[in-house]
């Protein structure tokens, strides 16, 4: 889901596992607890100094043996290798320098990649000299750290990050709108939900930059603030951030204000009280969110206030979420405390992720090998007395929001449930996180002679 992959890899039993757990929680950024994100711990979105990427542990796929390197790595571990913009090359200073980090090391050479040798389990001083012999490798300065005590992790993250800023540079994959615009934000939800309470804690946090005087630009109170070099705008539905005392009428108003509010959004955050039940307003703006394009993204507050919580306790929130507000179901979930200000500065960092998310790109190739895939997993079944429905091909049409068509014979009547299907799928295989997807469906007549020219695939 991010823009850049980073794989730790390496021999067996020197250290992988360990590493990445510890710069996962050095930096607390395991996008978790988060819904819509894997589950599969061998991956984790990892945010530092502004950059997010997603770092590989290939860890789980060792296998000890003393063969050729290329055959003794599984595939996955070669596809993590081959796909990773840089690459963690771990080697362990207990056991010092093995003819399997000498494979390893030709391997990656022979991929071109971006290496940072690491050496590990170098604890002390005295170990620290024996790193020396790394140099072999001839893949640049090992760094010594120790991935058990987390003694150097930080540095490496620096390392990591100022490595992949280059990389960025190189890439240009980042669209413009993502450097220049402000990303529009705005808090929805209940009254008492803590919808203040939240702003005022992420305006008060510090890495937060917030111009100090509000401003108003047509008719809308905005608030300007930057984080993590990315400039936001707040919009502020109700003067929430000076607001001592509720009334009726501001809250009544503010569902006719939210529907002005939007078509200017490019994020809504949906605020729940997570110790109340999701109400009919609730489904209300959640509807209104997804009929206007915008990104959501779901926060559920007053966690503190959830007693007994247990691993599970997320999952059944996730579900019951999920169940009640459909309309905005590919939201990401984030649980948080505005009175603890528990993962306050988390709901930017997700903010920032389903923002570039609604600028991805899939190329034709791409669309048209994800079309073949979901028709051999579902063929699209003809309804009642119609035509079979005959796909011609797919493609991206549109970003901010993605927009995709999908060709098919004019004379077939494609079940809407196919549609939500190709919608999944395409979460699932691309991500799209927190962002609204839409497919347009365009009727070809394949009648007589344009058939020749179309040359639909075979379903
Ligand atoms: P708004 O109407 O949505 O803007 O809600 P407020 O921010 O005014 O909060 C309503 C009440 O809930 C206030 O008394 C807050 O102190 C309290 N509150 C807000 N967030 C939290 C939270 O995360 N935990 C707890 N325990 N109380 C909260």
């Amino acid at each position: 889901m991010t823009d850049y992959s980073v794989a730790i890899v390496g021999r067996a039993n020197v250290g992988k596992s360990t590493l990445f757990n510890k710069l996962i929680n050095q930096q607390h950024a395991l996008v978790s607890p988060i819904a819509g994100t894997t589950r599969d711990r061998l991956e984790a979105t990892c945010s530092w100094q502004g950059l997010d990427f997603t770092l590989i542990d290939t860890g789980g796929f060792d296998i000890i043996k003393s063969d050729p390197i290329e055959e003794q790595i599984l595939v996955q571990t070669t596809k993590a290798i081959k796909e990773a913009d840089l690459v963690i090359f771990l080697v362990d200073t207990n056991s010092g320098l093995m003819p399997l980090d000498k494979d390893f090391a030709i391997f990656l050479k022979k991929h071109n990649k971006n290496i940072l040798l690491v050496a590990n389990k170098a604890d002390t001083l005295r170990k620290r000299d024996l790193i020396a012999n790394f140099y072999q490798l001839g893949c640049g300065e090992p760094i010594p750290i120790s991935a058990a005590s987390g003694s150097g992790s930080g540095d490496l993250l620096d390392l990591i990050t100022a490595n992949l800023k280059k990389i960025k540079i190189k890439k240009k994959i980042v669209p413009e709108a993502i450097v220049s615009k402000p990303i529009k934000i705005i808090f929805l939800g209940q009254p008492n939900v803590g919808k203040s309470s939240l702003i005022n804690a992420i305006l008060n946090e510090e890495r937060v930059i917030a111009t100090p005087i509000p401003h108003t630009t047509r008719g809308v109170q905005t608030i300007d603030f930057k984080y993590k070099g990315k400039n936001f705008q707040l919009l502020d539905s109700a003067g929430l951030r000076r607001r001592h005392k509720k009334s009726e009428l501001i809250e009544k108003f503010s569902i006719e204000q939210i529907k002005t509010l939007l078509p200017q959004t490019d994020i809504a955050l949906l605020i729940i009280d997570v110790n109340q039940n999701i109400s009919v307003q609730d489904k209300k703006i959640s509807k209104l969110i997804s009929d206007h394009n915008v990104n959501v993204i779901i926060v559920a507050n007053k966690w503190d206030l959830v007693p007994d919580k247990d691993e599970n306790t997320i999952n059944k929130y996730v579900d019951y979420f999920s169940d009640n507000l459909a309309a905005t179901k590919y939201a990401p979930i984030i649980f948080t405390s505005a009175l603890e200000k528990q993962r306050v500065r988390k709901i930017l960092d997700i903010a920032l992720t389903t923002y570039q998310e609604r600028f991805r790109r899939i190329d034709d190739n791409a669309a048209d090998k994800f079309l073949k895939w979901c028709i051999k997993k579902s063929f699209p079944k003809k309804s009642k007395g119609v035509k079979q429905p005959y796909l011609i091909d797919f493609k991206q049409v549109a970003t901010d929001p993605p927009r995709f068509k999908l060709r098919k014979d004019a004379k077939s009547v494609l079940a809407p449930a196919y549609i939500k299907f190709l919608i999944k799928m395409l979460r699932e295989k691309f991500g799209f996180l927190g962002t609204p997807v839409k497919i347009e469906i365009e009727g070809v007549d394949l009648s007589h002679k344009h058939k020749k020219n179309i040359k639909p695939e075979k379903i």
